[in-house]
């Protein structure tokens, strides 16, 4: 099988209303992608995730760069095809960010097509582990900009639909707010549901070891991205002194910077994303060097969910997945919870193929 075509794509999904973190504002998800075209018919779908801005750099790394390279390459020689373009004419200005995530799209797509061309999805082209289904927490009742009561209604019925997790933003200018709101989300949703609180980044360390040791009595579940992503050496210290796993890993790009993280013990839970490690190809390194850790993996999902239900449902330390419902409907067979568990998908490939329509419907040109 050889590549004949590849087309980048930018669709910006509207989210309704629009939401904030302690550093984003967004109004749509950028799903910013690739479609690579192969001589025996099958159309390999792969995309990365935005808050809708920096879209065209990486359209433009795979228009410009990557595409020429893939064209006559058999997808099943994903590794050389990964290391080609990872440490080709891109390498000089980035090995993380946005070539990164372009790699992603491309690696995505190619892993879409191998199981397409198995006539299996990918979970189980890749070694299927879940049994069962893949326990979900939910992030959409906990945004930043959610005022206390909406925060609350929200909690409320996400658990009326059976999530048993759930998650809330913090990181206020003040974080005497941010505590009155896990209070009061705690003091509603009551001790047997799993709460998780994230920071986006937002506090610096003396913040983080003040705030994080008054947030332990709320029975946390973990404290996300307290700090810069950079700073390895605060997350150890966090994690050595708060009775509160750390959880991060949507701002780390590479399995070298997940080693350094692990092995220093500076993270709990490893959210490694698959839309920012270039792909399901580091992922699966990344999975592994936790499981050696004995670490969970609770993948951050820039993908919404769609390529990180195949990777978890094959991964025995991946224990948990985020659930973020906007782009789920411009997808042919979209990522589904019921009752708080994923379904396990069973159309061929890696759950990207985009329902036609919307590349009229959501294209940025
Ligand atoms: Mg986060």
């Amino acid at each position: 099988m050889k590549i004949i075509k590849a087309e980048s794509f930018i669709l910006h999904v509207p989210i309704t209303p629009p939401i904030t973190d302690a550093i984003n504002v967004a109004t749509h998800w950028g799903v910013t992608g690739v479609r690579l075209y192969t001589d025996e018919g099958i159309t390999g779908y792969g995309y990365t995730g935005t808050c809708a801005q920096g879209d065209e750099m990486i359209a433009e790394t795979i228009d410009r760069y990557y595409a020429k390279k893939l064209i006559g390459k058999d997808p099943f020689m994903v590794k050389q095809i990964w290391d080609e373009l990872r440490y080709g004419e891109m390498h000089w200005i980035g090995r993380a960010g946005v070539t990164h995530m372009a790699l992603a799209a491309v690696d995505i797509a190619l892993w879409d097509i191998m199981a397409k061309a198995s006539n299996k999805p990918l979970w189980q082209l890749l070694g299927g582990h879940k049994s069962q289904k893949i326990k979900a927490y939910n992030t959409n009742g906990g945004w930043l900009n959610w005022s206390q009561e909406r925060l609350i209604a929200d909690m409320s019925s996400i658990l009326e639909e059976g999530f048993t997790a759930v998650k809330m933003k913090v990181g206020k200018p003040d974080p005497r707010e941010d505590f009155a709101r896990v209070q009061a989300v705690r003091r509603a949703i009551g001790d047997q549901v799993g709460l998780m609180i994230d920071v986006n980044q937002q506090w610096n360390i003396t913040t983080a070891m003040t705030w994080g040791k008054k947030l332990e009595q709320f029975d946390l579940l973990w404290l996300e991205e307290p700090l810069n992503p950079d700073d390895i050496m605060n997350h150890r210290k966090l994690a050595d002194e708060l009775n509160v796993p750390i959880a991060l890993g949507e701002h780390v790009y590479s399995k070298y910077a997940f080693r350094d993280y692990i092995h220093q013990g500076a993270v709990e839970y490893v959210q490694v994303d698959v839309t920012r490690v270039a792909g399901i190809t580091e992922w699966l390194q990344i999975a592994g060097l936790a499981a050696a850790y004995d670490l969970p993996i609770c993948p951050h999902v820039g993908d919404m969910g769609q390529i990180h239900q195949h990777l978890v449902a094959s991964t025995p330390n991946a224990v948990l997945l985020e659930y973020i419902p906007w782009i789920r409907h411009i997808f042919e067979e979209p990522a589904t919870v019921k009752d708080g568990f994923y379904v396990l998908p069973q159309m061929p490939g890696a759950s990207t193929e985009i329902i036609p329509r919307y590349f009229e419907e959501y294209r940025v040109k």
